[in-house]
């Protein structure tokens, strides 16, 4: 992992499978935005900010995924810092099992589904981020709810920087997955309405590069919504049941997931993109003979 980043007065991030975020306070201290997969990120962390100088103060986590948080554990342990993070998604970073348990409907999950991608350790949250801004060691960092990605996903701003988390992905990660992965699609794209109409003057995806045009990075993320939406749709003709829908979305988007996890999450994708559909009328569920079948309504 390279050394630490400036992209503003304050702002600087550690580039990598997932950026980390971080923001100077006034006194050589750094508030760390999300954590990354794991101890080794931890560990990362803590050389890149022992080399610059600058001691950690706070954890903020925009979201519950195990990639944004599965670092909190180490740094907790090493610096006793407090752990900030959404109402919700709180809930889950302190209960990590409640990741795989819901990706496998609410059972326990297969052994598969508990490694570090889907489950990072447990950690302790201190303080839940509601309002408009958030106070930590004498920098005011903005609080922009953009829901969709997860429940209570928040991007984080300070000066001119959006730290965007999850709510905007880079182009090469689109290109990698297929389809951005969505608990919400109706508040995904709000939510990147929401970003796109921020002033910012640079904006950090987690997983990407930063981008000062913001209206390329959200086009790139509605297309891959809209293409997504399409590939559902269009596997709904004829019936099938959600293990076929999966299928033929697969096949039409060609993204095979690679294991069990990926599985998981895509099947979880093409759920909340059967519930945009029947929301808006374009998809019903029948129970035929004990099978579950998705249609385009006739
Ligand atoms: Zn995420």
């Amino acid at each position: 992992m390279a050394g630490l980043l400036d992209i503003g007065p304050r702002a600087l991030y550690l580039p990598g499978h997932v950026n980390v975020g971080l923001v100077r306070t006034p006194d050589e201290g750094a508030i760390l935005i999300d954590t990354g997969q794991d101890k080794d990120y931890g560990r990362a962390i803590r050389k890149a900010c022992k080399a610059a100088g600058l001691t950690p103060r706070a954890i903020v986590n925009t979201h519950s995924h195990a990639d944004h948080y599965g670092g909190n554990d180490y740094l907790v342990r090493q610096f006793a810092v407090p752990v900030y993070a959404p109402p919700f998604e709180a809930a889950i970073i302190q209960n990590p099992f409640l990741e795989p348990m819901y990706l496998f409907a609410g059972a326990k999950p297969l052994p598969a589904l508990t490694g570090k991608w889907l489950m990072g350790k447990p950690s302790p949250v201190d303080v839940l981020l509601e309002g408009e801004t958030v106070e930590i060691a004498d920098v005011t960092l903005r609080l922009h709810p953009t829901p969709g990605h997860s429940p209570r996903h928040l991007a984080i701003g300070v000066d001119d920087v959006l730290y965007c988390a999850d709510a905007l992905f880079g182009p090469a990660t689109l290109e990698k997955y297929g389809a951005p992965f969505t608990h919400d699609v109706g508040q995904q794209i709000a939510s990147i309405a929401a970003v796109r109409k921020t002033d910012y003057r640079v904006y950090l995806p987690a997983h990407g590069d930063p981008v000062e045009d913001v209206n390329t990075l959200a086009d790139a993320n509605l297309a891959a919504i809209t293409q997504t939406l399409e590939a559902v749709h269009q596997a709904l003709d004829p019936p099938a049941s959600t293990s076929s829908v999966v299928h033929r979305v697969v096949g039409i988007l060609d993204c095979p997931p690679a294991g069990l996890p990926q599985y998981f999450l895509f099947q979880s994708l093409v759920l909340a993109y059967l519930s945009y559909l029947t929301e808006r009328g374009k998809a019903t569920a029948h129970i035929v003979n004990g099978e579950l079948l998705w249609q385009q309504p006739s």
